[in-house]
C-alpha cells in the first residue's frame, strides 16, 4: 500500500514512513494511494469475528507489506486488551433503529484511545526494527494528550512532550496527563492559550536543529495517518454487528477535526454498507455551515460544553477534499490555503457530491444538555456532551430514514463533569482503574509561551 499526499508535491511512502513522518513534508496530508476494496463476501466471512480479530483483517489492508502478519497480529491482540470491555467496543441500544457505540472503555476513557495504544505500539516496533529513536511532540487542549501519553508511556524509543495550556484545561483531564508514570512522559504546561502551544509545536516541526543527532520529531495527532486507520475499524465493527453487513447503517460522529468521520467514509469507500455519515458539531461550525450552505470559512472559535470539538478548522477535511476535487491536487492546495483570507466555495456539482455522502447538524449547548436529561430520562442512560451532539443531530437527520443509526459515543460522562451538572444530573464515578485519580501524584513542568524555552527543555532531558 502506497499513500500520497494530499498537496500531490511529494512522493509517495509506504505505512511505516507514514507513521513515522504525520505531516507530509508539503504541509499535505496522507492519503492511501488506492483505497481497499472488500467485498460482500468477505464481509460475511468477518460477522461474527470478535474486535482483535476483525481489527486484524482491516489494519493488515494498510500495513501488511511493511511488517510480518503475526508480529502484527500479535501487537493487535496486546493492544486490544487493555480495554476494560471485553467487547472492547459494545453497542447500546436506545430505540427501534437507534444505537450508541460506546468507544470510551479504553485507558483515558475517550475513543482516541483505539488509535493511540495501536499508534505507540507499532511505533515501537518500527523504532526497535531500526534503532532508532524519536520525540513526539504535540498540543493538546483535552483528550489527545493523555491517550498519546497513555499510548507510549512503555514505548522504549519514544520520549513525549505534550504541552497544554497552563491553567485552561479541566481538572480530571490535567491529572489525566501528569499523572501518566514513565520516564519517558513529559507534561508541560504551557504559560499561554492553546494556540500558543500549537504555534511552539509547528516551529519545533519545521526547524529541527535543537535535536541530537539522529533524533527527529514525530506528530501523533489525527493528522497521522495510522489514527485514521485504527478508527475505520469500529465503524465495520457495528454495522456487522447490526445487520450482518447485509443493510445500510448510518452514523452519527461529534466531530471536531474530521478524523472520526473521514475514518466512516473510508469503512463506505471500502465497501461497508453505509446510508447517512453525520456530521455533529457544537457552535464551533464551519462543517455545518459548508454542508448547509456550501460556505467555507472561518468563525471565532468559542469554547463550549463539548470542549473536544471546539475547533475553527477541521484539518483532516483535506483528505476529503482530495476526493471531492477528484484528485486535482493543485485545487486542494488552494482551497485550504486560501481560507484564511476568504469563503470557500466549491461548485454545485462537488456540493452535492458532499451531501450525497454527509449530513450535518449544528447542536448548541443548551440543546446538548436537553438530549443529555431526555436520554437518561427516557433510556437510564447517561451521555457525555460530546455524544450528546450526535444523539441529537442522529435525531434531526434521520427522522425519516428507515436505516438503523449509530451514534458514537466518544467519551465517557465521567469525563466532562460540567455538562452532566448542568442537565441536572449526578456525575457518575469514574471507573475503577481511575477511581483515585484525584489523590495521585502529579508531574509537570510549567514553562512560558516560548519555543526556546520547550526546545531548551526537550535538548534537556531527551
Ligand atoms: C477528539 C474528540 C472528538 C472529535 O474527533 P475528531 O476526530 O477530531 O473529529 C469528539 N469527541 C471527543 C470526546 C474527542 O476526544
Amino acid at each position: 500500500m502506497r499513500y500520497i499526499s494530499t498537496r500531490g508535491k511529494c512522493p509517495a511512502q509506504n505505512f511505516e514512513q507514514v507513521l513515522l513522518t504525520g505531516l507530509a513534508p508539503d504541509g499535505g496530508l496522507y492519503i492511501p494511494e488506492q483505497v481497499p476494496q472488500v467485498s460482500a463476501e468477505q464481509l460475511h466471512a468477518w460477522k461474527d469475528l470478535g474486535y482483535a480479530e476483525l481489527a486484524f483483517e482491516i489494519i493488515r489492508l494498510y500495513v501488511a507489506d511493511c511488517m510480518p502478519e503475526e508480529d502484527l497480529r500479535a501487537i493487535i491482540d496486546d493492544t486490544y486488551a487493555v480495554f476494560s470491555h471485553p467487547e472492547v467496543a459494545p453497542l447500546q441500544q436506545l430505540g427501534d433503529n437507534e444505537y450508541v457505540l460506546e468507544l470510551f472503555h479504553g485507558p483515558t476513557l475517550a475513543f482516541k484511545d483505539f488509535a493511540l495504544q495501536l499508534l505507540g505500539r507499532l511505533l515501537d516496533y518500527f523504532l526497535a526494527r531500526r534503532q532508532k529513536h524519536v520525540a513526539i511532540l504535540g498540543a493538546t487542549s483535552g483528550d489527545t494528550g493523555s491517550a498519546a501519553l497513555e499510548g507510549c508511556r512503555h514505548c522504549e524509543w519514544v520520549d513525549m512532550y505534550i504541552l497544554y495550556p497552563h491553567n485552561r484545561v479541566s481538572e480530571v483531564q490535567r491529572r489525566q496527563m501528569t499523572t501518566v508514570p514513565g520516564d519517558n512522559v513529559n507534561s508541560i504546561a504551557i504559560e499561554g492559550n492553546f494556540d500558543d502551544c500549537q504555534n511552539i509545536v509547528k516551529q519545533a516541526f519545521a526547524d529541527q536543529g535543537f535535536l541530537p543527532a539522529g533524533y527527529q520529531l514525530v506528530a501523533v495527532n489525527s493528522i497521522n495517518f495510522s489514527r485514521i486507520m485504527a478508527q475505520i475499524v469500529y465503524y465495520f465493527y457495528a454495522a456487522l454487528k447490526i445487520t450482518g453487513g447485509e443493510k445500510p447503517v448510518s452514523f452519527s460522529v461529534p466531530t471536531g477535526n474530521f478524523g472520526d468521520i473521514y475514518a466512516g467514509y473510508l469503512a463506505k469507500k471500502m465497501g461497508l454498507p453505509v446510508d447517512r455519515l453525520i456530521i455533529a458539531t457544537n457552535k464551533n461550525d464551519i462543517l455545518h455551515r459548508f454542508i448547509s450552505s456550501n460556505q467555507y470559512n472561518l468563525g471565532n472559535l468559542e469554547p463550549s460544553l463539548s470542549p473536544s470539538m471546539d475547533i475553527m478548522v477541521s484539518s483532516n477535511f483535506e483528505r476529503f477534499l482530495f476526493d471531492l476535487f477528484e484528485g486535482n491536487t493543485e485545487q486542494v492546495t488552494a482551497f485550504v490555503t486560501g481560507l484564511g483570507r476568504n469563503a470557500q466555495q466549491v461548485t454545485d456539482a462537488q456540493w452535492q457530491f458532499a451531501k450525497d455522502i454527509f449530513d450535518s447538524c449544528r447542536v448548541d449547548d443548551d440543546t446538548t444538555c436537553n438530549t443529555i436529561s431526555e436520554v437518561f430520562a427516557a433510556n437510564g442512560y447517561l451521555l457525555d456532551p460530546h455524544t450528546a451532539t450526535g444523539v441529537k443531530a442522529a435525531r434531526v437527520c434521520c427522522a425519516d430514514n428507515p436505516n438503523p443509526v449509530v451514534c458514537l459515543a466518544t467519551a465517557h460522562p465521567a469525563k466532562f463533569a460540567d455538562a452532566i451538572t448542568r442537565a441536572g444530573l449526578k456525575t457518575p464515578a469514574l471507573p475503577p482503574h481511575l477511581a483515585d485519580l484525584m489523590e495521585r501524584e502529579e508531574r509537570m513542568t510549567v514553562l512560558p509561551a516560548e519555543l526556546s524555552a520547550v526546545t531548551g527543555y526537550i535538548k534537556k532531558t531527551l
